[in-house]
């Protein structure tokens, strides 16, 4: 393709993508495709001849969109969101242009020092402490997910505990102890068999009646752990937990790592982000415990996927742990010790520019646009918890201090309700309007409304409301006529 060519039809793409979001609306929120059916319209052998881009283009339409569950959908409640937007798929574009491969500061200099600005930048508009910034004994870098970064966090982690011993000897799957909650993300758990450890090395740490960490659980537990010989790694403190949005103390719980050398990390892939609006600072208070930090620019701020914001507050850990310089990648900045190489901040040697479509979002909307974005949703969050609040039909059934409301819907006498309220999700879903997902607290099946879709705004969330209710009492009518009969 000629650049005259990529020119005309780069347009094409830029006016197909406008066209989506302007119509996205009007699609079922949810794929309606059977398993097979976007492979059965593709042919079965790539084409031994280049085709026109119309075809291609086209086949977006034909063979893509139907397969398409609609992320950025107005109507989309589920799971957490995973937004985009007009300067992140711009930036986005930039860096595949530029087709940069950043894995050391010589490699692009531009990619590195742009990451490790706009990683301030961000600690700066989240209100991170200090130790985060690059210009003092830590840093930030931008990760491909949390669930990398929850790993990343792991192998620093088990580094410094060993004194660096970890790179020569391994782990101590039989001594090392990780610290979770039951409301922490399987990721952490995923991270601790990656890095050798084994589930055995996991500790389970009761939660309260909000479902955040018990401190005084995790203290206990630390304290018989010490006592039979165990030496603990690392406490993965959430906020904003994947089910509910539930917060850990982290004050607490920082108090309690620093006195057993575990190290903190936070996990706040979701709910992180919403710290550039200072008055949800509050939910993590104690952060300035934490050795490291994710939070996801591709859940709620506005770029697409992947802008996982990591920060260590002590880089010699993470680089102790992953550093490795074979000769072909030996050069005069990285030999003078003047550069960071973000190749060692991370498990793969290769990097996207992933800062620019970071640093077009944030210019874009600026720090007061950020804020806008992340208060609208938490007040039409806390508006839909009202509406259930005050309705006898439904039971707010955990704490929402963001912009995910869990719901069960209360069913009468004789009917059972877990049946009933998954079938009430499944009923709205194959609707199309709306998409939610469900969880499930106290061992019962709730719904999950996760306001977080950049289109989403009032109506929608009236919307939403107006489905639940509708859909409660015809389910609940028909539940009741089926055990008349
Ligand atoms: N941690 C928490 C608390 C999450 O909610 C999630 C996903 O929802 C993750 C980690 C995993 O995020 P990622 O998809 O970036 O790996």
């Amino acid at each position: 393709m000629t650049p005259e060519q990529f020119r005309r039809h780069g347009h094409e793409v830029v006016d197909w993508i406008a066209d989506y979001w302007t119509r996205i609306g009007t699609f079922p929120v949810r794929s309606q495709v059977s398993p097979g059916d976007v492979r059965a319209s593709l042919p079965a052998a790539a084409p031994e001849h280049g085709e026109g881009f119309d075809a291609i283009l086209a086949d977006l339409d034909r063979v893509v969109l139907p397969g398409v569950t609609h992320w950025q959908h107005p109507g989309f409640f589920g799971y957490f969101p995973a937004n985009t937007s007009g300067p992140s798929v711009l930036g986005d574009l930039v860096s595949a242009g530029l087709g940069v491969q950043g894995m050391s500061w010589v490699t692009s200099p531009a990619a590195t020092e742009l990451e490790q600005q706009v990683m301030d930048w961000l600690a700066d508009l989240l209100g991170l402490p200090e130790s985060f910034r690059s210009t003092g004994t830590g840093g930030g870098v931008v990760q491909d997910s949390s669930s990398g970064a929850n790993l990343v966090a792991l192998l620093a982690a088990l580094h410094r505990r060993s004194g660096g011993a970890t790179v020569r000897q391994g782990v101590e799957p039989e001594r090392a102890t990780v610290y979770v909650s039951s409301e922490t993300h399987s990721s952490m758990e995923k991270a601790v068999r990656i890095a050798g450890l084994g589930t055995d090395a996991v500790r389970i740490v009761e939660v309260d009646g909000d479902l955040g960490m018990n401190p005084g659980a995790l203290a206990a537990r630390l304290e018989r752990d010490v006592a039979r010989g165990y030496r603990p790694v690392l406490v993965c403190a959430t906020v904003g937990t994947t089910s509910t949005t539930a917060v850990d103390p982290l004050a607490a719980i920082g108090l309690i790592c620093q006195k057993h050398g575990a190290w903190l990390h936070v996990d706040a892939a979701y709910a992180g982000v919403s710290a550039v609006a200072p008055e949800l600072r509050e939910l993590q208070a104690g952060v300035e415990w934490a050795d490291s930090y994710t939070t996801d620019a591709h859940k709620w701020l506005l770029t697409g996927f992947d802008a996982t914001l990591f920060w260590v507050a002590d880089r010699a850990a993470l680089t102790g742990a992953l550093a490795i310089l074979p000769d072909y990648l030996r050069n005069a900045a990285t030999d003078a010790g003047a550069v960071v190489d973000f190749r060692d901040w991370q498990i793969p040697l290769g990097r996207r520019f992933r800062a620019l479509k970071l640093w077009f979002v944030v210019r874009w909307y600026g720090a007061e646009g950020l804020r806008a974005h992340i208060r609208s949703h938490v007040a039409l969050a806390q508006e839909l918890a009202g509406w259930a609040d005050a309705d006898e039909r439904f039971d707010v059934v955990a704490p929402h201090p963001l912009s995910l409301v869990c719901l069960r819907p209360r069913w009468p006498e004789g009917v059972d309700a877990d049946v009933a309220t998954m079938t009430l999700l499944e009923r709205l879903n194959d609707g199309g309007e709306v998409f939610l997902t469900h969880t499930t607290v106290r061992r019962e099946p709730v719904l999950r409304v996760a306001v977080g879709s950049p289109a989403t705004t009032r109506e929608h969330v009236e919307r939403v409301w107006a489905l639940l209710t509708e859909g409660h009492d015809w389910l609940a009518a028909d539940f009741a006529a089926q055990a008349a009969e």
